[in-house]
């Protein structure tokens, strides 16, 4: 078995690396070698300093996944990190890469860090429903302050190397070669006498009397049902204002009970089943050469496909049919990348790269030898029919051809070119810059080959991305689909916008349904739903949606839609209700009050039912799968684990009975419960088995 730490001594410095791929995660091995090592270096009398870095693309990555259940691991990391505090000779962190969770923690323990540039810094713990658990918790506090501490273990963020030196979390950033800049800065460092431990900081910031009253309303505000990040600041204000080894105690009751609560098993859940898209979906043995991407339809989404492509250095052709149309979508590219940079996604010098990286043309001549086409133009078959066969005539035959559309048939679009088996779907979200989801839609004919490039240019941009078939919609929009539907229906029944949404974000959601169509257009789904080939018939379906529609209320764009917007911010308005109500009379269906708890159970059993129909027909791979995207496309609360995982903890049968109790006699096929949801719930199986 490999060795998972290399220990080599150099001048009396010992080097000591740790090296678990892929992952580099500290897993119980590393932690015991790292642990004997440390032991061994300390008593050798040859060695002056240590120096602990990591080997691979990264120093350390943080807990091994699957191992959080065991709390021997955090005992270890304890036991490790209290080591190197106490350590008899200068210990220096030399940085890269990332540098995670107890990878954090480890090097905070040392005298100093120095870092290359690029290194990413961060107590993730909360995303995983964890704390830091080695004293995280109090000393990123006393090296940074209490406020940009908390900023970072509340949200879980990484920081830059150039923000760690400024706010003082490391010693000292270096262009390259890490390693010797740490053996400088050993070399500068006086040597402990072999009687003295590294110095322990007992510093403590100071914080104003009402800081944590202040941080705890906003983490109520902020969280959305979370609760690690609470439980994180009653950690960092016990931390300031006890003594090292009741803080450090504290940290661990707290972390002790955030390990075992259902939240954190659903966290873990979905940080699994993220893994399995990025590397279980992987042919290893087809790599893209995908180094030259078009785009065609440069608006809101070519324009933020081409800066996905252009930030990973792919060369960028983007093109639109007409020069003043391009124009516009190279200034909209222009103000996003100022935006970024003004947000702090990216600096300047990566705006200015990613610039560089996207030429504009408005001749498809230009796409002659580019190795992958994303299509991004209007959502109209017959457009993309006739985009499809102009590339097909013009692109090298090697050339791969994807579209981005939401809901069309792409063996349909496939159809028009003579390369079907290089045809497929890249359904990114909006804003593609920003939102991580991929789905990457496998067409009746498309290759494997075809997917594998697919799926290996998904990691290049740094996507999660997830295989699914073709259907309308595909998983994600045709879930959110009867989701949606389902919402309008409650409006007829006499729930008020503001109740199903509000029910929806106590629930967890990011967003309420109602919401989130204003905010992406009523006329979007109003279209789409025309296109929809199975819609139903009966006139209830969407109709409040339909209404406001015909009525001009685009939602956010027209400053009306569910609701009135003054401002961009959203406002009751009694029109709305007014006119539904008068629907629901003409449509003879009598309105009533609604509890939340109804809203939430209709809706997310819903979007159960139709998963569990879209599994059935194997549009997606795995329930897992259906979770990712909806915990990252659609705003799910990640601590819930996705409406499969969900449903596993509902009982099956409890969603079977749910949607009949609400459904005696459905309106709507997807109310019916699905055969696949009944057989799984008489069997007393769980999605995620
Ligand atoms: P958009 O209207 O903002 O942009 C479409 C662009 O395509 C326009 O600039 C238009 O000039 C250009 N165009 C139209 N026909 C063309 C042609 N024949 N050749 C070259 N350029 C052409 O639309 P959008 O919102 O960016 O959506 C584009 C596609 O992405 C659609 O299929 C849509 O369903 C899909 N999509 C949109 C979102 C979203 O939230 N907007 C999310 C996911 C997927």
């Amino acid at each position: 078995m490999p060795s998972v730490v290399e220990l080599q001594v150099i001048q009396g410095v010992a080097e000591v690396a740790m090296d678990n791929p892929p992952y580099q995660t500290l897993s119980n091995r590393v932690l015991a070698a790292l642990y004997s090592t440390l032991e061994q270096v300390a008593s050798d009398p040859g060695v002056t300093a240590l120096v602990l870095c990591g080997s691979g693309a990264d120093f350390c990555a943080g807990s091994e996944l699957d191992e959080l259940a065991d709390p021997t691991q955090r005992a270890s990391l304890r036991g490790l990190v209290a080591m190197l505090e106490n350590y008899p000779k200068t210990t220096v962190a030399a940085l890269h890469g990332k540098v995670h969770g107890g990878g954090l923690e480890l090097a905070m323990a040392c005298s100093a860090r120095v870092a290359v540039g690029g290194t990413e810094l961060g107590l993730p713990d909360v995303a995983l429903g964890l704390l830091p658990s080695a004293g995280g918790t109090r000393r990123l506090p006393q090296l940074i302050g209490a406020d940009r501490a908390l900023k970072m273990i509340t949200s879980g963020r990484s920081i830059g190397a150039a923000e760690a030196l400024d706010c003082g979390l490391i010693d000292a950033l270096v262009a390259a070669d890490v390693i010797a800049a740490a053996r400088q800065h050993v070399a500068r460092s006086a040597p402990l006498s072999a009687s003295e431990a590294t110095p322990v900081n007992t510093t403590l910031p100071t914080v104003s009397a009402d800081f944590f009253a202040t941080w705890r309303t906003s983490m109520e505000r902020r969280s959305g049902g979370q609760m690690a990040p609470r439980l994180a600041v009653d950690a960092v204000e016990y931390g300031l204002s006890s003594c090292r080894q009741d803080a450090l105690d504290r940290e661990a009751e707290l972390g002790e009970k955030c390990s075992h609560s259902a939240q954190a098993l659903a966290m873990q859940y979905a940080a699994s089943a993220e893994r399995i898209c990025r590397v279980g979906n992987l042919d290893g043995s087809v790599t893209a050469n995908v180094n030259t991407v078009g785009i065609v339809g440069a608006g809101t989404m070519g324009v933020a496909i081409a800066m996905v492509f252009a930030s990973a250095d792919i060369g960028v052709v983007l093109v639109d049919a007409s020069q003043d149309t391009l124009q516009k979508g190279l200034q909209s590219l222009t103000s996003t990348l100022q935006r970024a940079v003004a947000a702090g996604q990216m600096d300047s010098a990566q705006s200015a790269a990613c610039w560089f990286n996207v030429r504009g043309s408005s001749d498809y001549e230009d796409l002659k030898n580019v190795d992958l086409v994303v299509e991004a133009a209007f959502e109209d078959l017959s457009v993309k029919q006739s985009i499809f066969a102009k590339l097909d005539r013009l692109c090298d035959v090697k050339t791969i051809l994807a579209t981005n559309t939401s809901y069309l048939d792409i063996d349909a679009i496939a159809a028009v070119t003579q390369r079907r088996e290089k045809v497929f779907g890249m359904h990114f979200f909006s804003p593609a810059n920003r939102m991580k989801l991929l789905e990457v839609v496998a067409a009746t004919q498309t290759s494997k080959e075809t997917l594998s490039a697919a799926l290996s240019v998904a990691k290049r941009i740094d996507k999660i991305a997830c295989v699914v078939g073709v259907c309308f919609g595909f998983v994600g929009n045709r879930m959110f689909s009867n989701y949606t539907s389902e919402s309008n229906l409650l409006l007829l029944e006499g729930a008020e916008p503001e109740q199903i949404d509000a029910a929806m974000t106590d629930w967890g959601m990011a967003m309420g349904p109602l919401a989130v169509a204003d905010l992406s257009g009523l006329d979007s789904g109003y279209r789409a739903r025309q296109m929809q080939p199975d819609a139903p018939r009966d006139e209830r379906y969407f109709r409040p949606a339909n209404l406001l529609v015909e009525q001009g209320r685009l939602g956010q764009k027209t400053a009306a839609g569910f609701y009135r917007y003054r401002q961009r911010q959203r406002e009751n308005d009694g029109v709305v209700m007014d006119l539904i109500g008068r629907e629901a009379d003409r449509l003879g269906i009598a309105q009533r009050r609604l509890d939340p708890e109804e809203i939430q159970q209709r809706l997310i059993y819903t979007l159960i039912n139709e998963g569990a129909r879209i599994l059935d027909q194997g549009i997606a791979r795995r329930a897992s799968d259906i979770d990712v995207i909806w915990i990252n496309g659609y705003g799910f609360p990640r601590w819930r684990g996705g409406p499969m995982y969900h449903a596993d903890r509902c009982g099956l049968q409890a969603v079977v009975d749910g949607l009949k109790r609400y459904h005696p006699s459905p309106i709507f096929d997807y109310q019916r419960p699905a055969a696949k949801l009944v057989r799984m719930a008489q069997a007393g199986e769980n999605f995620a088995d």
